[in-house]
């Protein structure tokens, strides 16, 4: 197939916008497959802040960033991404030009600690209020879930109403396959 699969299209698009030496959010780390994918590509001189609920991601994506010796150019936190705005130092905040939502449960953890749509959409707006123009947020939408297609609906009854001034807004799907397969969502700032 040569058409982009969805977490190789995600990662295409930070990498249009996200240049060494920039700040970059990792809004749901995980197990650290995309904070070390962000470390990479904004090197010593840039910075990843890092944010998930629970002990388990923060201690998985830790370990994985220091198997390849990245911790430096990284903080991660166990608070929720609504308070993004608080924590990324605010003589950072204008050079924030990339940020991504993996949402959901976390691969291998406890199914029923999920992302929700509340806090998901607070960190949205706070991101696009501190990032840099032409910035981009990138949030991969799991909705084979049932909380999942709750957080997809509201999440995308709000995005749609993003005034276009503001951001443009683009959604990428494949739209024929079948069990709901993730889709993504990307926002550039104006
Ligand atoms: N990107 C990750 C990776 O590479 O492994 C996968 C992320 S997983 C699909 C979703 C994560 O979001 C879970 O680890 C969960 O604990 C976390 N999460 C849930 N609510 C959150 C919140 N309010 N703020 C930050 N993370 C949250």
């Amino acid at each position: 197939m040569k058409l982009q699969r969805i977490l190789p299209f995600a990662k295409q698009l930070l990498q249009t916008v996200v240049q060494r030496g920039d700040t970059v959010v990792d809004a749901t780390i995980g197990n650290g497959h995309d904070t070390v994918f962000l470390a990479k590509l904004v090197g010593d001189e840039g910075h990843v802040f890092g944010f998930d609920i629970q002990e388990e991601a923060v201690l998985n994506t830790t370990a994985r960033l220091k198997s390849e010796q990245l911790r430096k150019c990284v903080t991660i936190v166990q608070k929720g991404h609504q308070h993004i705005k608080s924590t990324v130092p605010v003589e950072r905040h204008g050079s924030i030009s990339g940020a991504i939502f993996n949402l959901g449960y976390l691969p291998g953890g406890d199914k029923t600690i999920v992302t929700l749509p509340t806090t998901t959409i607070s960190a949205i707006e706070q991101l696009l209020e501190i990032m840099k123009p032409e910035g981009i947020i990138v949030i991969v939408i799991y909705h084979g879930h049932e909380e999942g297609q709750v957080e997809r609906d509201e999440l995308m009854n709000y995005v749609k109403t993003i005034d276009p001034g503001v951001a443009h807004v683009l959604q990428y799907q494949f739209i024929n396959k079948k069990n709901n397969p993730p889709y993504i969502i990307a926002i550039e700032k104006c």
